[in-house]
């Protein structure tokens, strides 16, 4: 893949046919993928090829090989002039995200109650593949109403307060959604699952904020230098999984009547306003609604054992997601056009000033939220004015070792010692999981954000550091 460096931070793939518009990587030098063992540089050059695609087809600085489009990607697609939507440009992992949240409480002040806090969180936070969950719903109505409401619902139950559906993407809830467009296979799996972590990479972080870049924007997202702070990832468990398996199995069979050839079957798409574009935008949309759902339920369960173990409480700074689709207003060649942003592997990242932003967020801009890994840290970043890829930015370090290689790279070590032996207190996972997730398999991730930072699509408030770990 024949790559232009335009400047540090910025790498153009020429438009080649059937591109319909170049790539553009946002990267180092030293981060940019190695071709010989990712291929997400020409999954990039794939995207550009889609109907509707519109400025370029992007990757962002912890871009990596995914299932069709690459991890840290974003397209663009012209809602009015054939734009499409591709369940693979999404991922299985429907609205996966990260949720903080802020203690009134410094990391000295929890030290001596750290591992009670530890043990309390692993208790009260089901995880693994197995089916335990913070909520048993008592029917499938009950479920609807958690596709529909999403955190809002979960808060109007009582798990939670009005003020964290101001810090969520969306108010809580997605519009639009279509609990009807989700097949029986989905919401079998997914109805057990109602508040729980998931697997391997999703995660309840204690940590403690390290470095403060930016004063004014920390203040306003509730941070300050020592402040113990809780970081949530997770997603919509086997019910969006099961949901883009269904689309990208419909959408295979449709592409050809709708006229669109694709040059990976993995990238399978539906012009948005087609029956089947609307379909899974609904069935998306419910996903969506339950992956927050789920981090409201988890972060009121978090909530509780802090209260009983420290007696501090828990501010909700902001609940965002990195896989998802959405229609969004931008400017394309100086007109405003409606456009199917998708986003996956890479967050929104609002600039100040915007409409969709809360009053108190409105002067600095939206929290981003950048999980590192459990034994580095991880960046709290805002959007920038006039930013490219339609204000989007990383989402994480990014893998650069397959779940495999990170295995045998950790082989005869002991991952839970060498974590330990940082002050980082682990619970759940087994050796295997934990192996997986080393911070050697990913990409260093304050390269990461240098590299988005440079590239002018954020800017850097705060960093904050790992000191337990409930792992997934
Ligand atoms: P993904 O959504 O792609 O599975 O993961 C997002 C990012 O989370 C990864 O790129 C990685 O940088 C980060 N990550 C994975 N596990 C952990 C963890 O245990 N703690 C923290 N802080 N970050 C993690
Ligand atoms: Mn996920
Ligand atoms: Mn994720």
């Amino acid at each position: 893949m024949e790559l232009v460096e335009e400047s540090p931070y910025r790498f153009r793939i020429d438009r080649h046919d059937p591109m319909r518009v170049p790539g553009v990587v946002f990267a180092s030098r030293s981060l940019l993928p190695d071709a010989g063992e990712d291929r997400s540089l020409e999954q990039v050059a794939n995207v550009a090829t889609l109907p509707g695609i519109v400025d370029a087809s992007y990757a962002m600085p912890d871009v990596h090989w995914g299932y069709g489009f690459p991890i840290g990607g974003v397209a663009a697609t012209d809602v009015a002039n054939g734009g499409v939507v591709s369940p693979g440009g999404v991922g299985f992992d429907i609205s996966c995200g990260v949720r903080l949240l802020a203690a009134d409480l410094d990391r000295d002040g929890l030290r001596p109650r750290l591992d009670a806090l530890m043990d309390g969180l692993g208790e009260a936070t089901p995880r693994g593949m197995g089916r335990g969950a913070v909520w048993h719903l008592s029917d499938r109505a009950e479920l609807d109403a958690v596709l529909r409401g999403g955190s809002r619902y979960a808060v109007e139950r009582g798990f939670g307060v009005e003020r964290d559906l101001h810090r969520c993407e969306d108010a809580g809830a997605v519009g639009d959604a279509d609990p009807a467009r989700v097949s029986e296979r989905a919401i079998e799996r997914g109805a057990r699952q109602v508040g729980s972590l998931g697997s391997g990479n999703h995660f309840l972080e204690v940590q403690a904020v390290e470095e403060v870049y930016d004063d004014t924007a920390a203040t306003a997202f509730g941070l300050r230098p020592g402040q113990v702070c809780v970081m949530i990832h997770c997603g919509s468990r086997g019910l969006g999984h099961q949901i883009c398996t269904d689309y990208v199995r419909k959408m295979e069979q449709v592409m050809a009547r709708h006229g669109i050839e694709v040059p990976d079957r993995q990238l399978a798409c539906a012009p948005v306003t087609s029956a089947e574009g609307r379909a899974y935008l609904g069935a998306m949309a419910a996903a969506a609604n339950y992956a927050r759902a789920n981090r409201q339920l988890l972060a009121d369960a978090a909530r509780k054992v802090f209260a009983r173990v420290t007696g501090s409480r828990l501010d909700l700074v902001y609940d965002i997601s990195h896989n998802l689709a959405k229609i969004e207003t931008h400017g394309v060649d100086g007109e405003r056009r409606a456009l199917c942003v998708h986003r996956k592997g890479a967050t929104r990242a609002l600039p100040p000033g915007h409409d969709d932003l809360p009053d108190d967020l409105r002067d600095v801009g939206q929290p981003v939220l950048i999980p590192g890994s459990m034994g580095t840290g991880s960046y709290v970043l805002t959007g920038v004015p006039g930013a490219p890829a339609f204000a989007s930015t990383c989402h994480g370090a990014g893998r650069v070792q397959s779940r495999k290689q990170a295995v045998r790279s950790e082989r005869g070590l002991d991952p839970r010692a060498q974590l330990a032996a940082r002050d980082i207190a682990v619970r759940g996972a087994s050796r295997r999981g934990l192996a997986e997730e080393m911070p050697a398999a990913y990409k260093d991730v304050s390269a990461v954000v240098a590299a988005a930072e440079g590239a002018g699509l954020c800017r850097k408030v705060a960093r904050l550091v790992p000191l337990g770990v409930v792992k997934g």
